[in-house]
């Protein structure tokens, strides 16, 4: 292996950033090698992916020990097959690997990532959840093991490059605001008594990104953009009532940084995943992603409007539980999570999954949020009283 080749775990390798990953890695066979690759049960598709990238060790977390599956990926992809969720954090702190990107979705995903973080890996963040949930958690562990922490969500991304021009503008009081663009999702103009019928399937026709079903639902709602919201705050060290929300249909702005003197720097690209997976993986060098180029005389003009809180309620919620503190992110994220899949399940209504977040940020407290511990047992309460509301809601429409 050469000195600048890098061994990588890739979480949630068949999902939709796992798939945009491995096309940039493939890009690049003379930078990047897979250590790792994960699923949760998608056996087919992991299977293929193995074939192709011949990682050391592949793991499917949410299936049991299975003899026959382990020699078929044994003889077919040359790997070692491992099964359940301990088996994340094993592949994520792996001495042989150096980075690793955490892109499984949802809580799911937050054992391995601090894993990873704890092992001083590079760490590449798509998993927003893991630091919703454990913000001030993650951070710790970052800061004490050295870690490098790169975030892949586009305007995080977008935000890190440009606190790079001031060189790490990072909790500086420098920095007067920070912007994060949203698209407004599929149903930004859509007349908002029709939000009670909308379909799972409308809900995930994202106008600019192909996504999973999750964060598409999030996008919708503007969840997503609570979560990042909380996640920036993390990140860049910055108050809440300095990151503002734009919403900017285009997505070619990706997010922006103003400073003291009223600069503001922007970061802009075609809405593609691999821009920030590419900038991810080198920083601080640069790849080729395989995006084209943007063509902004095309594109032109980019619209920005400040976002509705009638029509995303979520947004509020999320500001409101990154003011209290503690674990109430934790809870709204759990209880956005179990609302989410009503919904994808075709049980709860659109409009109904603020109710059920809002309910269970009023019935649920968040605790201290200090420790790992702290932060599952709010995760677990909150899980089981937003279930309840759930039930509630959906019994009533009945
Ligand atoms: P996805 O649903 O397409 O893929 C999820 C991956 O995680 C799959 O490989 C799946 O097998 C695995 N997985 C799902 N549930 C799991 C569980 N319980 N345990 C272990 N593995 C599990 O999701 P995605 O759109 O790729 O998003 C992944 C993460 O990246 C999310 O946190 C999302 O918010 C974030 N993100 C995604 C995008 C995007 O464009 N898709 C953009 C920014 C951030
Ligand atoms: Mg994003």
């Amino acid at each position: 292996m050469s000195a600048a080749m890098r061994s990588i775990t890739l979480l949630g390798a068949t999902g939709s950033i796992g798939a945009s990953t491995l096309d940039v890695v493939s890009r690049h066979p003379d930078r990047y090698r897979i250590f790792a690759l994960s699923a949760r049960n998608s056996i087919e598709p992991l299977l293929e992916q193995c074939r192709k990238y011949r990682p050391r060790i592949a793991v499917l977390s949410g299936v049991a020990e299975d003899r026959s599956l382990r020699r078929r990926f044994a003889d077919l992809a040359g790997c070692d097959l491992r099964f359940g969720a301990p088996a994340l954090e094993e592949v994520a702190s792996h001495p042989d690997c150096d980075s690793v990107m955490a892109a499984i979705v949802g809580a799911a995903g937050l054992a391995a990532a601090i894993a990873a973080a704890r092992s001083g890996k590079r760490v590449l963040l798509a998993n927003k959840e893991a630091l919703v949930m454990a913000g001030a958690v993650f951070m710790s562990t970052v800061r004490e093991s050295g870690a490098l922490l790169l975030p892949v969500d586009s305007e995080h991304n977008a935000v890190f490059q440009c606190m790079a021009q001031q060189g790490s503008a990072r909790g500086s009081s420098l920095v007067r605001r920070v912007l994060l663009t949203a698209s407004g999702g599929p149903f930004r103009t859509a007349p908002l008594e029709r939000l009670d019928r909308v379909t799972p399937d409308e809900a995930c026709a994202h106008p600019n990104w192909v996504m999973g079903r999750k964060i598409s639902v999030d996008s919708a709602t503007m969840m997503n953009k609570g979560l990042e919201v909380i996640e920036a705050r993390w990140l860049f060290d910055v108050p809440p009532e300095r990151i503002q929300v734009l919403i900017h249909p285009q997505s070619i702005v990706h997010s922006l940084v103003e400073y003291v003197d009223g600069s503001v720097i922007a970061q802009l690209s075609n809405p593609d995943m691999r821009v920030p997976i590419a900038h991810a993986l080198a920083y601080p060098e640069r790849i080729e992603s395989g995006v084209r180029p943007l063509e902004l005389g095309a594109v032109a003009p980019l619209a920005f409007q400040d976002p509705d809180p009638v029509r995303f309620p979520c947004l509020g919620l999320a500001y409101a539980a990154l003011r209290a503190g503690g674990g109430a992110p934790a809870v709204l994220n759990a209880a956005n999570e179990i609302a989410v899949e009503a919904f994808l399940g075709g049980h709860l209504r659109f409009t109904a999954i603020a109710q059920v977040i809002d309910e269970t940020l009023q019935r649920v407290s968040g605790g201290t949020g200090d420790t790992l511990e702290a932060v599952l047992d709010a995760d677990r309460r909150a899980r089981r009283t937003a279930a309840d509301c759930a039930a509630a809601l959906i019994g009533n429409a009945a």
